[in-house]
């Protein structure tokens, strides 16, 4: 309302998404010794129905060197994915073996709960309906 009256501006598709505890968010929080409190609230808002729809799950996250990441946050803290073998990959090498299953599993983080609190959070806004 404040917005419309003041700026005439009206959302008609409004994406909400979860501040994740990463980069300088986390650096805010611990500046402020709220890291901890933050981290709990997401876990203790943990929703498992988001968990089949999460980024993750079908989208990749490739740095300008090639190197593959299950998501951004994971690339912007350097949690890269990796084979069964632990090795880390590079999109040369999913192109080279064909295949994403090369991709053993996701690479997940306390920060993960930020995606998952809730009605979970992802790029393009919240997972499920509230
Ligand atoms: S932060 Fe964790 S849960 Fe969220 S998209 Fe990345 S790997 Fe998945």
């Amino acid at each position: 309302m404040f917005l419309q009256e003041h700026f005439n501006i009206v959302f008609n598709n409004l994406f909400t998404i979860t501040n994740l505890p990463v980069g300088r968010t986390k650096i805010h929080l611990e500046r402020r010794k709220l890291y901890s409190s933050y981290l709990q609230f997401l876990e203790s808002h943990f929703n498992s129905s988001t968990l089949e729809h999460l980024m993750c799950r079908d989208q990749l996250s490739i740095d300008y060197l090639g190197n593959v990441y299950d998501c951004d946050f994971n690339q912007m803290m350097n949690l890269p994915a990796k084979n069964r073998n632990g090795k880390t990959l590079t999109v040369s090498k999913l192109v080279e073996v064909g295949s994403l299953d090369v991709i053993s599993e996701i690479q997940t983080a306390a920060y993960c709960y930020g995606c998952t609190a809730g009605c979970g959070s992802s790029c393009g806004g919240a997972l499920l309906e509230s």
